[in-house]
């Protein structure tokens, strides 16, 4: 498979090209030059498939020729032999229409993992055969870092440097980043906030003296491997309740739009999806832009939702891209108009090819506590607060009772004890496998918010790419 950007000017790249790459050198985001399309008869043929097999059916497409059919399964065997549940992604029953994806059951809880871990894996595969190195340098609220650094720990060619904000990211999100320890693993905790280390993290990707010694990435979801490891949950979902004689709709918990357009390219594939619900909450530029054809940004409100505390959401360009003719340049005009006034209008084809399968529902605190209640007092299942924001889209969006819908389930509860006790009187706990995070040692670096500290923090101890 061949890779184009969305703003039409980078160089197009193979599969091992765009994994390496991340973001196009020309601002854009790649994506597959054309959807690799299954009939109804190779769908159905996935029935029973272990989830290992099934991902390499469904992947194979996008990495052929870089990786070999056997090199594949190998690296998916080894991703998801990490998780704790046998299915890996497994499906629980809500009521006679709703349903519970559980894609928490990887080491760090949280459905980052399902792609995260194989991303490592493919990482590696690919620097061990150029003989090259690779630097991770992320910013971090809590999820994103843990789930990226379980993933990369202890991995050959790769250093990761992570770092988050002194003293605001709760004792379990930093333990779960501190306590791993691998050599090749930097955690730094910056004085300042999270958007000062994020900014710190965005020069660096544009600073010389360090992107001229160092092959510098990111593991953020605009890198396209990570979306195509999600596309293979919607097929295993799908799948176990009828498809493809029968059409199954999802709900979806949404950020950056990442999860959720890994459903769209499920469907470009030819899975009979009816359709896909964008959950959102407050913080609601994609309610508005799905609702209105208004994309503009507004300012971030925190709420008990984290993952979800986002403005501008990047992989909603793939969308525009794709609907709207896949028009690099007209794109790139589009995109820079919004990049210098932080709004913007869809285009009519944008719009209504967005309509054809998307449908946006926007969830406030009570909503979002009335879904956690109902699951608790009517179905037994304890849901963290992100997943009752689906929840709440998939009980709210108004598709025909005859539809299967599909909730995904983002984060282990554990993970939001406060919010999900407040709302549920139970605390749920931390699964054994965890440990006790609160007896291990931490090993974390303190640097002040300032640049060249932690610049010259990373260029001590990464590795040259050569
Ligand atoms: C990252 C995250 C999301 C949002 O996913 P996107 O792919 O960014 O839309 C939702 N819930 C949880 C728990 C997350 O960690």
């Amino acid at each position: 498979m061949e890779y184009i950007s969305t703003r039409g000017s980078a160089q197009a790249l193979d599969f091992e090209g765009v994994t390496l790459a991340g973001l196009a050198s020309d601002g854009g985001l790649y994506v597959p030059r054309e959807w690799p399309r299954f009939t109804a008869a190779q769908i159905a043929d996935m029935r029973g498939l272990s989830y290992v097999e099934l991902a390499v059916r469904v992947m194979l497409p996008f990495v052929t020729p870089s990786l070999t059919e056997d090199e594949l399964r190998d690296l998916c065997t080894r991703a998801y032999g990490r998780f704790a549940h046998e299915a890996v992604t497994p499906l629980t029953q809500f009521d006679q229409q709703h349903w519970l994806l559980e894609l928490f059951h990887g080491p760090t809880l949280a459905f980052k993992d399902v792609a995260l871990q194989l991303l490592g894996r493919l990482f590696e595969h690919f620097l061990q055969k150029n003989q090259d190195h690779l630097t991770i340098v992320g910013a971090t609220s809590g999820d994103t870092g843990s789930a990226a650094i379980d993933a990369v720990a202890g991995r050959e060619r790769v250093d990761i440097f992570m770092l988050h904000p002194k003293g605001r990211v709760s004792d379990v999100q930093r333990r779960q980043m501190t306590t791993v320890r691998a050599p090749n693993v930097h955690n730094i905790a910056i004085e300042g906030s999270f958007d000062d280390a994020q900014a710190m993290v965005k020069r660096m990707f544009v600073d010389d003296a360090m992107t001229g010694r160092f092959r510098i990435s990111a593991v953020n979801s605009i890198n396209w491997a990570r979306l195509m490891a999600q596309v293979v949950y919607y097929f295993a979902a799908a799948l176990q309740l009828g498809a493809p004689d029968r059409k199954v709709a999802f709900s979806v918990p949404t950020g950056n739009f990442g999860d959720v357009f890994a459903g769209y390219v499920a469907a470009q594939m030819g899975l009979p999806i009816e359709r896909l619900i964008v959950a959102t909450n407050i913080n609601d530029i994609l309610y508005r832009a799905l609702t209105t054809g208004d994309y503009s940004a507004g300012t971030v409100t925190p709420t008990a939702a984290p993952s979800m505390d986002i403005q501008v959401s990047s992989n909603f360009e793939r969308l525009l891209f794709d609907c709207g003719g896949r028009d690099g340049k007209a794109l790139a005009e589009q995109m820079r108009g919004f990049e210098a006034s932080k709004a913007m209008q869809l285009t009519n084809a944008q719009r209504e090819g967005a309509a054809a399968l998307f449908t946006s529902v926007r969830a406030d605190g009570d909503d979002m506590v009335r879904a956690m209640a109902w699951a608790a007092e009517n179905c037994g299942e304890v849901i963290d607060p992100h997943t009752a924001i689906g929840l709440h889209g998939a009980r709210n969006c108004g598709i025909d009772p005859s539809v299967p819908i599909v909730t995904l389930a983002t984060a282990h509860p554990a993970k939001f004890p406060d919010a999900v006790e407040r709302a549920t009187g139970m605390r749920p706990h931390l699964p054994s496998r965890i440990g006790n995070l609160f007896d291990r040692q931490e090993a974390v670096v303190e640097l002040p918010g300032d640049y060249d500290a932690v610049a010259s923090f990373v260029a001590e101890r990464a590795t040259p790419s050569s």
